[in-house]
């Protein structure tokens, strides 16, 4: 690597370092506590994809070039150069990192190893070795926003479908305003992820609570964030921002996607609106009793997945199961659960970033959880969960039903 490009990465790798990140490079302890809690080591008792073994590699570049001791006696910390094979062990544990955050749960000092992941993701960037699938979808995601005619255009074709559809199910929403677009002054803008099955739900939803909403042209999700490019990531989200702003909406709704839940509830900032989740809204309405589900239509025993960005990094752990609590009589815990729940080996970007067989091989501990629930139907509430849940399954011939909450709840609906 020449000494001109690794000044470029270096100068990456500074303007990453803040003060929490500089404590959890200089703090970690070699405990090891953190290496079970990670499913890709549990799974595969591979010290690469342990926490501590994929933070390493950053610290490694940290204690060379940040570092006194690095300068003076490098052999004490194993401080490693930043060379082209350096470079290709970063993208191995970057990108076999969800992201999850479980190994934080654990660790006495709560290293945050997806913060440390982030610089190795800035300089995979700065090297244009950034996941290509991840970083095109992000530039797609953008270009929507700058030709917004042909944006909507797109959307209105999605919508026939589904307006059909509602109307079939609904006919009592015959002559009504079905899913309104650019609705000033609505409470709600819906995040959907543009597809006809994630908006169909949420629009029976917001339908049948009566609610004053619009759907946002765009959908949730943020290849930008998965590719790690903060750059892409905010103007991915700062589309939906500022489409909540100008319809001056209280409330922004996010369908079932984790990383754009915690985003928008985290990193965006102070705003003029609300953030919360489909699923929060739907437990609001129903202790409001502005929606009933009937029991009856949702057959056998249902267990949750709490997807990591929303339970263990959000805090969302009790409205989701007081919504499938409403459709059920049947839920079964999944154990462990909530902040202590494994991954599903999928997020971080990892279901499209990754291949197939290094997903089912880094999630069997993921599999031994769901097979030893047993239950009928595998609900959980992230799209990104659901692909990699819908994998296992197959893989591992869990013979469960493997479901979006909100899916769920659309079958159990009633609509007057
Ligand atoms: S964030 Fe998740 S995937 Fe990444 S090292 Fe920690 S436990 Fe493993
Ligand atoms: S638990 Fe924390 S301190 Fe211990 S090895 Fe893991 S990251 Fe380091």
């Amino acid at each position: 690597m020449e000494a001109s490009k690794r000044q470029d990465l270096l100068t990456l790798m500074a303007d990453k370092m803040n003060r929490a990140v500089r404590l959890y490079l200089e703090n970690c302890s070699r405990c090891g506590t953190c290496i079970d809690a990670c499913h890709a080591y549990a799974s595969t008792r591979d010290i690469r994809f342990s926490a501590v073994g994929r933070a390493q590699n950053v610290r490694r570049l940290f204690e060379n070039y940040f570092r006194v001791t690095g300068k003076i006696a490098p052999w004490l910390n194993d401080a490693e150069t930043l060379d082209e094979a350096w470079m290709d062990k970063l993208y191995e544990t970057a990108f076999s990192c969800t992201g999850c955050r479980r190994c934080m749960v654990y660790c006495p000092f709560g290293i945050d190893t997806q913060q440390i992941q982030a610089i190795a993701k800035a300089l995979l960037i700065g090297m244009d070795m950034d996941p290509k699938p991840l970083t095109m979808r992000a530039r797609g995601e953008i270009d929507k926003a700058k030709n917004l005619e042909l944006t909507r255009q797109k959307l209105e074709k999605e919508l026939t479908g589904v307006k059909a559809e509602l109307l079939e199910k609904y006919p009592s929403l015959e002559g009504k305003e079905i899913v309104p677009l650019d609705k000033e002054g609505a409470n709600i803008l819906f995040v959907s992820m543009v597809e006809k099955p994630s908006i169909a739900s949420g629009a029976a939803i917001l339908n049948a609570a009566g609610e004053s909403w619009s759907l946002s042209y765009f959908e949730a999700v943020n290849f930008g964030a998965f590719a790690g490019n903060a750059n892409m990531s905010e103007q991915i989200y700062g589309r939906i921002v500022a489409e909540a702003e100008r319809l001056r909406v209280k409330e922004l709704v996010i369908c079932e996607c984790g990383t754009a839940y915690r985003i928008m509830k985290h990193i965006i900032g102070k705003r003029s609106f609300r953030v919360i989740s489909i699923l929060e809204l739907v437990n609001r309405y129903l202790t409001e009793g502005r929606i009933k589900l009937d029991k009856s239509s949702i057959e056998g025993t249902v267990t949750y997945h709490d997807p990591c960005q929303i339970a263990r990094n959000s805090g969302v752990y009790e409205a989701p199961r007081n919504v499938i609590r409403a459709f059920t009589d049947s839920f079964v815990e999944m154990i462990p659960n909530r902040s202590e729940n494994w991954c599903c080996g999928g997020g971080g970007g990892l279901v499209i970033a990754q291949e197939p067989e290094f997903r089912m091989m880094t999630s069997r501990v993921k599999a031994d959880q769901i097979r030893a629930a047993g239950a009928d139907i595998l609900a959980t509430a992230c799209e990104m969960c659901l692909a990699q849940l819908k994998d296992l399954n197959d893989e591992f011939e869990l013979e469960t039903d493997v479901k979006l909450v909100s899916d769920l709840v659309y079958e159990a609906l009633v609509f007057s």
